[in-house]
């Protein structure tokens, strides 16, 4: 068993914190605390008593009248008040419409952080809340900051509620929500904020148990990155004597494929790779990297996104930014890559998930949002398949629909020349003057064609394409002109 973590959970209004954080952490054997009940018993007893935002000294006397009460497994998702179990009470609209107007009473914040902190002693806990990545724990070993849009989360509360999703108090809801996110975030003293270090998980559209395996596959990745000895894919090697027969699977075996675990660090194989591979693009050409590599971020969800004119094109951009990074990249290969045991052994500790390209794309998108939700680094071809010439093809949209999704920054690159250097349908490179590897401004897709193209942002059928078009045209912009083809304007 590993050590366990501490880890700090923070998101919105009913964005599932309490509920999904309790799950993952029955399922992980952590202790949990629901931080938001402190500050909905003090509210409920200060409305009960008259007391208001501008007496904080009798606010904070309020708070040795609250204690959070553990369950047998050491869940604190329950609340006392003078003794009391007062969670349904707690949770009502009532104190729903009061709590963030307490909240962010200084003094009362200052009095719940002590004990708030005293709880995580002995690791092993799941705290959920507004600050905890930021103010509470801002040492914590990992960081969630769980999200959904105003609109599904209303909806989920309403159905929590058992109200009618299209219905008058549901829209009350949803203008409750919004509300106690404007106080939550604008307050002076710790705001409801993701830390910079925080992995963003959208949980739009999910089932809770989707949102709960999230969390959990998050939590057990970063597990296997403290522990010492614990691997999560030493499994998946075949034994060193196994037959050479059993190690090869038959090519046309369409038997399923263990997916890849995520490439969270540096491995051996990836540093060890990258270097071989450098050294011998270095034997056919000069490769020059531009631009300011230093703007990707050294934490949360990342997808680069490159033009695709040659084989070369994922050396030059993995090998040359693993290091610059210090963080590997995701890749999405084709299984038949898989079929091969040291391309195999390779790839899966490289950061290559299978991808059936006969098949429908449904598990190679889960497999990119996972990498992107749990706060990696994702690398996609948007043309899918290799330009014939050189120039940029026209994209597929998967690629606007997973940065629109998963909320990951997007890092367009562009690889000029790098069909020079070794064109589709040739066996092997031909010595070349230089390839560039160029990479582009960081920015958030959602943002950046708000900012654009409102329009086409507030419509999600028009913000896949206008999204796709408008990725491309920021990769094309980083390509010589006679590589800009489909995007050229
Ligand atoms: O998480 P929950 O919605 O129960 O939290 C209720 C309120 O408590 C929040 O709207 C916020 O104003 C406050 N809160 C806080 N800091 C925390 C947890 C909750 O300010 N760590």
């Amino acid at each position: 068993m590993t050590r366990g973590l501490v880890v700090a959970l923070d998101g919105p209004a009913s964005s599932g914190k309490s509920s999904v954080g309790a799950a993952a952490a029955a399922r992980l054997g952590y202790r949990f605390c629901d931080t938001g009940l402190l500050y909905r018993a003090v509210t409920w007893l200060a409305t009960r008593r008259g007391i208001g935002e501008g007496d904080p000294a009798a606010l904070v006397r309020l708070v040795d009248e609250v204690e959070l009460l553990s369950d047998e497994v050491g869940r604190l998702a329950h609340v006392a008040i003078d003794g009391e179990d007062a969670t349904a009470d707690v949770r009502g609209p009532e104190v729903d419409a009061a709590v963030s107007a307490i909240s962010r009473v200084p003094e009362l914040r200052a009095a719940l952080l002590q004990r708030q902190r005293r709880l995580v002693d002995g690791g092993r806990i799941i705290m959920a809340g507004r600050d905890i990545g930021t103010v509470v724990l801002p040492d914590a070993d990992l960081k969630l900051f769980l999200d959904a849009s105003a609109e599904e989360r209303a909806r989920r509360r309403a159905e929590e509620r058992g109200l009618d999703p299209a219905g008058p108090e549901a829209a009350e809801i949803l203008a409750e929500l919004r509300r106690r996110d404007e106080l939550d975030s604008t307050r002076v003293v710790a705001p409801l904020r993701a830390a910079p270090d925080a992995i963003r998980l959208r949980t739009d559209g999910n089932a809770f148990e989707a949102s709960v395996e999230l969390v959990v596959d998050a939590i057990r990745e970063r597990e296997a990155g403290v522990a010492p000895t614990a691997t999560t894919d030493a499994k998946e090697e075949l034994p060193s004597n196994a037959p050479r027969s059993a190690r090869r699977p038959a090519r046309s075996a369409r038997r399923p494929i263990e997916p890849t675990p995520i490439a969270t660090r540096l491995n051996a194989v990836i540093t060890i790779g990258s270097f071989v591979m450098r050294v011998i693009a270095r034997i056919f050409t000069r490769v020059r990297i531009e631009g300011d590599v230093t703007a990707i971020p050294a934490a949360g969800g990342v997808l680069i996104a490159a033009n695709h004119a040659s084989n070369a094109d994922p050396v030059l951009i993995g090998a040359f930014l693993n290091p610059r990074l210090g963080r590997p990249l995701n890749w999405l290969g084709k299984r038949e890559v898989f079929d091969w045991p040291v391309l195999s052994w390779l790839a899966r500790h490289g950061g290559v998930h299978p991808v059936d390209r006969g098949a429908a794309d449904v598990e190679a998108f889960r497999s990119a949002m996972r990498i992107l939700e749990a706060g990696h680094v994702l690398a996609v071809f948007p043309e899918g398949t290799r330009s014939p010439d050189g120039r940029l093809q026209a994209a597929k949209d998967g690629v606007a629909v997973l940065a629109l999704r998963s909320g990951a920054l997007v890092v367009p690159i562009g690889v000029g020349d790098s069909d020079r250097l070794w064109p589709k349908g040739r066996r092997m490179p031909r010595f070349t003057k230089s390839v560039t590897v160029r990479i582009g401004t960081p920015f958030v897709l959602a943002e950046a064609l708000a900012a654009e193209d409102p329009v086409a942002a507030a419509d999600r059928r028009l913000a896949k394409t206008a999204g796709t078009a408008l990725i491309m045209r920021r990769i094309a912009a980083l390509l010589p002109e006679r590589q800009r083809g489909a995007y050229a304007d």
